[in-house]
């Protein structure tokens, strides 16, 4: 949907979350929407068809069965909806999103892995493919990020730092547009030529140092402004401080990761951290937040499935295997009786 209207297509306040979502199954129903918005369609071939009973839906066209959930992030979930729905809300409405230490604490999630997969799983998709590329005046940069993650088996290993490309929009007189980051193979040309042509629009004015790796840029089609450290030098220029707006992108990238993930965060998944980044970045001035829980999920629902060994698959090879979700026992839903005001049952 491309304008959704608070208060009816996404909730305005907490408030309304909790009253709109006091039910997995009223979870469901809004994800139902969600994918399909008019009405059942196959995802194999498009064609309507009907609810059966146990809630799947069944198509008049190939007779195909699916679930609203099935092919996306969703799909075959332990987790109980309610508790995704908090999940996505503590996570969405947050001014710095939520660390699964916290997530696990606050839900009273069982297990750390449940939650880390969980937060994972949303950050995945948060890049919304074919999204536009940057423009007008871009700095692109690189800078190390990362350091230590608390290990999924209890304890903390060290990570590497991840050489990491920057690009963000200049605004005039002052000021950020949209901004980029991605882990980088390495600091040459061929690495960062892609760099720059995924993510900026050719003709845009591009700044960057020195360095030979960005040397070529004209031949892609923009206009290379390169600021290297002697000619600042030579105009009495602050030569450290040649390209603000990376530098300033980086320090809120890397002060995020030390507040709210308390820099525990693996180089394996520093792409998946950078992508949460960026999308809170680029979200700064949203008004709402309830919007910002509408659209992750509805990124999630155009996701596809994203396996817990396809999260871990990344990782280095490690000594110690992270010990897998456990099998038996998941979240307990958030679904909560009427409790009966326990205050009043005096026992004298
Ligand atoms: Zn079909």
């Amino acid at each position: 949907m491309a304008y959704p209207h608070a208060g009816r297509h996404y909730p305005r306040s907490l408030g309304e979350f909790q009253a709109w979502f006091r039910k997995d199954a009223d979870c469901l129903d809004y994800l139902e929407w969600l994918r399909w918005p008019t009405g059942f369609a196959c995802p194999a071939c498009g064609q309507e068809g009907w609810r059966l009973g146990d809630g799947r839906f069944m198509c008049s066209g190939c007779g195909g069965r699916t679930s609203v959930t099935a092919g996306t992030i969703f799909d075959r979930t332990r987790t109980p909806l309610t508790v995704w729905f908090s999940a996505c809300w503590l996570f969405a409405t947050g001014k710095d999103g939520i660390s699964a230490l916290s997530l696990k604490r606050t839900l009273e999630i069982g297990s750390y892995q449940t939650a880390w997969a969980m937060l994972h799983r949303l950050r995945s998709v948060l890049v919304r493919p074919g999204r536009e590329r940057l423009a007008g005046v871009v700095e692109v940069d690189e800078t190390f990020i990362g350091g230590l993650e608390e290990g999924l088996a209890g304890g903390r290993a060290r990570g590497k730092k991840v050489l990491t490309g920057i690009a963000v929009e200049l605004r005039e007189p002052r000021g950020f547009g949209r901004c980029r980051m991605l882990p980088l193979a390495d600091a040459s040309a061929a690495s960062l030529h892609p760099f720059v042509s995924d993510h900026v629009e050719p003709g845009a004015r591009v700044i960057t140092d020195g360095w030979q790796g960005y040397r070529g840029l004209e031949k892609l089609g923009y206009v290379h402004d390169r600021r290297s450290q002697r000619a600042a030098q030579a105009r009495d220029e602050d030569a450290d401080d040649l390209l603000p707006g990376a530098h300033r992108i980086a320090s809120l990238a890397k002060r995020w990761l030390l507040g709210t993930h308390q820099g525990s965060v693996d180089e394996a998944h520093i792409a998946n951290y950078l992508h949460e980044f960026v999308f809170r970045f680029n979200r700064r001035f949203s008004r709402s937040r309830g919007m910002l829980f509408y659209r992750v999920l509805e990124l999630a629902m155009a996701h596809g499935p994203v396996r817990y060994q396809d999260l871990i698959a990344t990782r280095r090879p490690r000594t110690v295997p992270p010990r897998p979700p456990r099998t038996r026992g998941c979240p307990p839903s958030l679904e909560r009786p009427a409790a009966n005001r326990p205050w009043r049952a005096s026992s004298g």
